[in-house]
Parts: structure tokens; C-alpha cells; sequence
């Protein structure tokens, strides 16, 4: 197969496994160079997709391209002026793709036309023009994004997020003087986006001229981007620097991201300086975020930073009851404490169970009995969700989470920040799949069993140490390979 056929391909398989937005925006314009050694060089039209793709969709296109028979361990990207379209392609460029073309005539050809900077290769001026303007014309940067349906009358507090909670009310009370900026993280369906989304939502219930944002990071990103390609950077300035309250959920995401770090650090200061209030989100502390830069990183940790953790026994029934109240379905005692005693990991694991049990009685016309609920949670609950998690699906998350590629974990060295999630993902691919240490060693470039087996008993030790970090680790990976499913 030649590269373009190969390319043509492992997108169609990758459009399946992405959001139509990250799509459009991270893999259009783009094509392979070479493989050579095992390595997919793929050319890319500016510095943005560069980091994206190397950092975030590495594994995604290892994995599409390996379905295919690639046989590639790493993903580069170079960054290629030479990604326009001629009119008339020349036999020789002809395998680069234009997916736009092929798709979508006339609607975002202009992105292969510019570079990070956004300026426009004069070549093509006049073949792009109009869709450059038709899209320059109707584009918007994020609204308030608020759904109504998160509020701080709906969140339950209890030890494990009541110090979020006070401090997320705070701010929503007196923005931009109390805690400045306020950066909230814990794992996977614990409240974050709930609490961040309440306080936009409470301060604009008080004051409704406030102009308030909500964002994700990536969404953040597909903006800033896009107004390079539309020439729109400075509007998008503009308009981020004029905002009340900027809420940017799951930061996580901008780690490797230098360019987008940088635009988002003016506009924080641009805000900070005019005392603006600014909500962060994450899955981990601002120090765990790796390849965040120190400055970013001191301005997170300049403000509050309140975690949140799995919420306990107590939460859990406070949590359904509060629940089952809200869909006016009332569940005995021992359902509620049957339910809180097996989901454990999360909220939105809690809301999901309740979810069914309600669901599945209404189908019925018998009372729900403690029998039946126990039934209809069994498939859910006693380690359901491992079936159909594979060895690349954990290592997989494992390089997501420590912004790592497979091939550094499989290729020989002993850096220490390779050697710890390599010896996690070993640790992972034992406890949640019970492969053999063959196989396990043979998964990272065919090493001695006797390598898994101290990588699984060193973290089987960690993980019993109560003083150790390595368990929450630990517990975040596994959330976050079981809810990727
Ligand atoms: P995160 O952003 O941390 O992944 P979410 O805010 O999306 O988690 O929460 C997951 C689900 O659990 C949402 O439906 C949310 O409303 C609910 N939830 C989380 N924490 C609470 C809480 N303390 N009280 C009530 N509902 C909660
Ligand atoms: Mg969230």
C-alpha cells in the first residue's frame, strides 16, 4: 500500500475513534512523509497539530496504522510549508491527501494555507479566499457553555469535597477577591465540572451583565487555533481578556502544549491584573501536570488549590438519597446502602447505578425488592467493566497519563521518568488482565519476565503502603481505563 492509500485509511479508522472537532481540526492537511525504523513521520501545517498529534493522538494513530500492517512504534510530525494544494497537483505530491477536497469542497480548505503564525502563503490567495471569508464570518468564540442543571443546590457536600465546595462558593460570592485563581482537581466523575459550572452559574443568577465563560482546555485550543487560521487572533484576545469569571476545565490537557500555554498565560495575567476571577479544573495537582511550564504552573499555584477525593459512605447514601428524591422514585434503605457499599469509585459510577436499578423497576410491576436491585446491580457491579479491556488499552492510558509514547516504554533505557509508568502499565496489565510475566515482558520490547515481576511487586508493595502516592495512581489509571471502554 503506498502512503497515501495507508494515510486514506488509518483517518477513516481514526474519524471513527475521535470527535468530529478534533478531527477536522487535528488531521486534516496532513500526510505521511515516511516510515522509516519504525517511525511514522507525517507532515503537518503548523506547530499546533505538531504537539497534538505527537502528544495527545500518538497512540490512536500507532494504533490505526498498526491495524494496518504498519509496524510503527513512534509518531513524528514535521511541521510542512509545502502542504498546499496546486491546482493542478503534480503527480509527484499527489500523495498528499486533501480530505477537504475530497469531502467538502468549498468549506475549510483555507487551514492547509497558513502556518502557525497565520499568515497566508501568498500562492494561493486566490483559490482559498472565499471560504476563508465565508468561515471568517461566521465565527464565535465560546459562549458561557452553562448547563442549568448543575448548581450548588444540587451538590451534596461531605468531607471528601467539602473544602472545593466552600471555596468554589466563595468565589461565586466575591469573584476575583477571594481566591484568584481557584484550581479544583480530582480524578474522573468526582464533582469538578459540577462545581466550576455552579459557580458560573450562581454569579450570573446575581449579577446577569457579568460575562461569563466556560471552556474545556481542548476547546480552548480548537479556538485559539482556529482564529490563527482566520486571521482572528486578535479578536480572540479581545475577547478572553474582556470576560468576568474564565472557567477552563481539564487543563491537563494543555501539558505538552507550548503554544497554547503561552496565549493561555497572557490571558491569564491580562485577566489576573485586573483582578478577574479565573476557575481551573484538573485531573491531577498543578505540580503532576507534566510539561507545564513553571510559569503557568506558579501562576495555578499562586491561588487556591482544593482537591477533591472519592466521597465516603456517608456521601454515597446522602448522594442517592438525594438522587432518588430528585427523580421522585423512593428506594428502601437497604437498596440505597446496598448500592453505596459496591460503587465506589465515582459519582457518575453512583448516578449510573441508581440509574438502572430506577429504570429497570419502572420496566416492572412488582415493587423493587433488595433481591431484585442486587440482581440488576450484578452485571454492573464484581469487576464487570474488565471484560473487553486489552494490554493496549491500559497502555495506552498509561502513555496518555504520563503524556509518554509506547515506544519510550518499550525501548531500552532507565530514565526515571519512563521507569515508573512503564512499571505501572506492567503493574496494570498483571492486576487487570492477570497476563503471564512473559507476555507482559514481551508487551515492552521483549523483556525478561523477571523485570515484570519486580515491576508488579515493587507497586504491589506502594499500593499497600498507606503513606505512598503510588495507590491514587493508581486508582486514577484504573478509572480511567475502565471509563474510556
Ligand atoms: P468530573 O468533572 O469531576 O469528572 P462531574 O462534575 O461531571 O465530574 O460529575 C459527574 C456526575 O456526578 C455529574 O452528573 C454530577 O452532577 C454528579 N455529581 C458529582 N459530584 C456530586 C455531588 N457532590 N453531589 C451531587 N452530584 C454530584
Ligand atoms: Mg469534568
Amino acid at each position: 500500500m503506498d502512503y497515501t492509500s495507508l494515510w486514506k485509511a488509518a483517518l477513516g479508522e481514526i474519524e471513527l475513534t475521535v470527535s468530529k472537532a478534533h478531527f477536522n481540526t487535528w488531521f486534516k492537511n496532513t500526510s505521511i512523509e515516511t516510515i522509516e525504523d519504525n517511525e511514522v513521520r507525517i507532515c503537518v501545517p503548523n506547530g499546533f497539530t505538531k504537539e497534538w498529534l505527537e502528544n495527545k493522538f500518538n497512540v490512536i494513530i500507532l494504533r490505526a496504522l498498526n491495524n494496518l500492517k504498519a509496524n510503527v512504534y513512534r509518531v513524528h510530525c514535521r511541521v510542512g510549508k509545502n502542504l498546499i494544494q496546486p491546482k493542478n497537483p503534480l503527480p509527484q505530491t499527489s500523495y498528499r491527501i486533501n480530505l477537504d477536497a475530497a469531502k467538502t469542497p468549498n468549506t475549510t480548505t483555507h487551514t492547509e494555507t497558513q502556518n502557525v503564525h497565520g499568515t497566508q502563503n501568498t500562492q494561493n490567495t486566490q483559490a482559498h479566499h472565499v471560504p476563508v471569508r465565508k468561515k471568517v464570518s461566521s465565527y464565535t468564540f465560546s459562549s458561557s457553555n452553562l448547563n442549568p442543571k448543575y448548581s450548588f443546590s444540587s451538590f451534596i457536600v461531605g468531607s471528601s469535597n467539602e473544602l472545593a465546595h466552600s471555596a468554589a462558593k466563595a468565589v461565586s460570592e466575591k469573584p476575583g477577591e477571594s481566591y484568584n485563581p481557584l484550581f479544583i482537581y480530582g480524578g474522573v466523575g468526582l464533582g469538578k465540572t459540577h462545581l466550576l459550572q455552579s459557580i458560573g452559574n450562581a454569579l450570573l443568577r446575581k449579577d446577569p451583565t457579568k460575562k461569563v465563560v466556560y471552556t474545556t482546555s481542548e476547546k480552548f485550543t480548537h479556538e485559539l487555533l482556529a482564529s490563527l487560521q482566520n486571521r482572528k487572533i486578535s479578536e480572540f484576545k479581545v475577547y478572553y481578556q474582556s470576560i468576568d469569571l474564565l472557567i477552563i476545565d481539564d487543563v491537563q490537557f494543555l501539558s505538552g502544549k507550548e503554544k497554547t500555554q503561552h496565549e493561555f498565560f497572557n490571558i491569564f495575567n491580562a485577566l489576573y491584573n485586573v483582578n478577574k476571577q479565573i476557575v481551573i479544573s484538573s485531573d491531577r495537582p498543578p505540580k503532576s501536570i507534566a510539561t507545564l511550564h513553571d510559569r503557568l504552573r506558579s501562576r495555578f499555584e499562586g491561588g487556591m488549590i482544593a482537591d477533591i477525593n472519592k466521597p465516603d459512605f456517608e456521601t454515597r447514601i446522602a448522594i442517592l438519597s438525594a438522587k432518588s428524591h430528585q427523580n421522585s422514585y423512593f428506594l428502601s434503605e437497604d437498596i440505597i446502602r446496598y448500592i453505596a457499599e459496591h460503587v465506589t469509585m465515582n459519582i457518575r459510577e453512583l448516578e449510573g447505578a441508581l440509574n438502572r436499578v430506577i429504570a429497570v423497576s419502572k420496566l416492572g410491576r412488582e415493587e423493587l425488592t433488595f433481591e431484585n436491585a442486587q440482581k440488576i446491580l450484578g452485571e454492573l457491579i464484581d469487576a464487570n467493566k474488565k471484560k473487553g479491556t486489552t494490554a493496549q488499552d491500559i497502555i495506552g492510558v498509561v502513555c496518555d497519563y504520563y503524556n509518554t509514547t509506547l515506544d519510550e516504554l518499550t525501548k531500552k533505557g532507565r530514565k526515571k521518568e519512563i521507569v515508573h509508568p512503564r512499571q505501572l502499565a506492567m503493574y496494570l496489565l498483571r492486576s487487570e488482565l492477570v497476563l503471564s510475566y512473559t507476555k507482559i515482558g514481551r508487551e515492552f520490547g521483549g523483556r525478561d519476565h523477571t523485570t515484570a515481576l519486580h515491576a508488579y511487586e515493587k507497586i504491589t508493595k506502594e499500593v499497600n503502603n498507606p503513606k505512598s502516592r503510588i495507590k491514587d495512581e493508581v486508582d486514577i489509571l484504573k478509572e480511567r481505563i475502565y471509563s474510556s471502554i
